[in-house]
């Protein structure tokens, strides 16, 4: 008896799709979830006891392996503390100095549940400081699922987004302007025609979430002295780069100071726990200094705290990002290698310990790029590598994530793996 199988029908009854965050479902790819039982180290099993060398990492918290004994350790004993107070603690104090100490551009933090609230509040926040109602963001980058966030572009440029998913009046995204990735005309027109009305900017400063898709230069050159020039708050949604792909996240490979910043996955260790922060003067104006309104019942809670803290303590630890780096490329320049062997069409790229598998004879630039890769090559690579024992996302369009309990041993075996999936996909 297939336990997935039973467990994915009975989820089916009680828990919408079964699942609780959509992508879990597997409906990009087909075929049954796996419901995990537990993790440990760069490993998860399944209800069946199947064991998979795992590169999802939880979406990317997972940096330094799951169920890392010393993250368990301050976990529990700051669960015999308390769970939770409603009421100001010290080590709220403590990870928002080390947040800010890490990244230099984060004056001022607070403290949210999930990376959607993150971004949810940086956007209220950039419009209530600037008191302008526009904002940009770019085709392919997710930011979390608030209203004016689930937007696709509109049919020309400066004709502003129509909501992605049912639920969304269209009155939620009239301020919402798509545009097309690391397209810098595109943007440079944008604001030379309505660049005194734009609140904010906001970008995955590695795109993650179409794939890995990096920015150019002149793309983020441009974003830093249009949105400067303009009066726009430039917000680096580094939910998922920041602590991923270098100690001080994207902005530190770019050599740029946004103006706010937001954080998650990596920060709550696998804990609920996310951040937005930068320039004391925009911060100053939320609740309860100034008139912008955010709260939470759960915000800085006292055991997702213990998590980061020790998470952040861990990936400062000498060599930590060197090593990361090194697994990472270890493993995508041996995927590279066995596809042309194969002779699959297939590309790789990586940033730090994030990276991005491509059916397609070079890397995107953008949305459009990415949806033109042969998604029927991914599915039945990710299902092969799945039935022998490797664990990616269940999408092409999803990133993949490396962790410090990884090693050379595991990424040669992950590379054999692949391998023989790709030999089977060539015949
Ligand atoms: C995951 C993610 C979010 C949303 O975070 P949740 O914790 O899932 O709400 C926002 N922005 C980026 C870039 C992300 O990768």
């Amino acid at each position: 008896m297939n336990r997935n199988e039973a467990l994915f029908n009975r989820a089916k009854a009680i828990i919408p799709g079964g699942v609780n965050s959509p992508v879990r479902a597997f409906g990009s790819v087909g075929g049954v979830p796996r419901f995990i039982k537990k993790a440990q180290g760069a490993y998860v099993w399944d209800e069946n006891d199947t064991r998979y060398i795992d590169y999802v990492g939880s979406w990317g918290p997972a940096i330094v392996g799951h169920a890392h004994p010393e993250v368990i350790e301050a976990v529990r004993e700051a669960a015999l503390g308390g769970l939770s107070f409603g009421a100001p603690t010290e080590v709220e104090i403590v990870i928002a100095e080390e947040i800010a100490k890490l990244v230099p551009s984060v004056e001022q933090v607070r403290l949210v549940s999930s990376g959607t609230e993150a971004t949810m509040s940086a956007i209220r926040l950039a419009r209530g400081f600037t008191q302008r109602d526009k904002i940009i963001k770019f085709e392919g980058c997710y930011h979390g699922h608030s209203d004016s966030l689930l937007v696709k572009a509109g049919s020309g440029l400066l004709t502003f987004g129509n909501p992605s998913s049912a639920g969304v009046p269209a009155d939620f995204t009239q301020h919402t302007l798509v545009l097309e990735y690391n397209n810098v005309a595109q943007l440079e027109e944008t604001f030379s025609k309505i660049g005194s009305e734009i609140a904010c900017v906001i970008l995955e400063p590695f795109a993650g979430n179409m794939n890995l898709v990096r920015p150019s230069e002149n793309f983020i050159k441009a974003l830093r002295s249009l949105t400067e020039q303009h009066g726009a708050v430039l917000i680096y949604d580094e939910v998922m780069t920041g602590f991923r792909v270098a100690l001080g996240g994207a902005q530190s490979l770019h050599n740029i100071k946004p103006d706010l910043t937001t954080m998650g996955k990596v920060i709550g260790g696998g804990m609920p726990l996310a951040a937005f922060g930068g320039r004391k003067d925009i911060m100053a104006c939320i609740s309860p200094l100034g008139g912008v309104y955010q709260a939470g019942t759960l915000s800085g809670n006292p055991v997702a705290v213990a998590a980061g803290l020790k998470t952040l303590e861990i990936i400062q630890r000498e060599g930590f990002y060197e090593n990361l780096a090194k697994l990472t490329e270890q493993l995508v320049n041996g995927f590279q290698t066995a596809s042309k062997e194969a002779g699959i069409t297939f590309s790789a790229d990586y940033v730090g310990g994030m990276f991005g598998l491509y059916f397609a004879d070079s890397t995107p630039q953008s949305y459009a790029d990415m949806t033109r890769s042969n998604i029927e090559d991914f599915k039945r690579f990710f299902h092969g590598m799945l039935e022998r024992g490797v664990a990616f996302g269940p999408s092409a369009y999803e990133a993949c994530f490396m962790s410090a309990a990884h090693t050379p041993e595991l990424i040669d075996e992950t590379v054999a793996t692949a391998k023989k999936v790709f030999a089977e996909m060539a015949k």
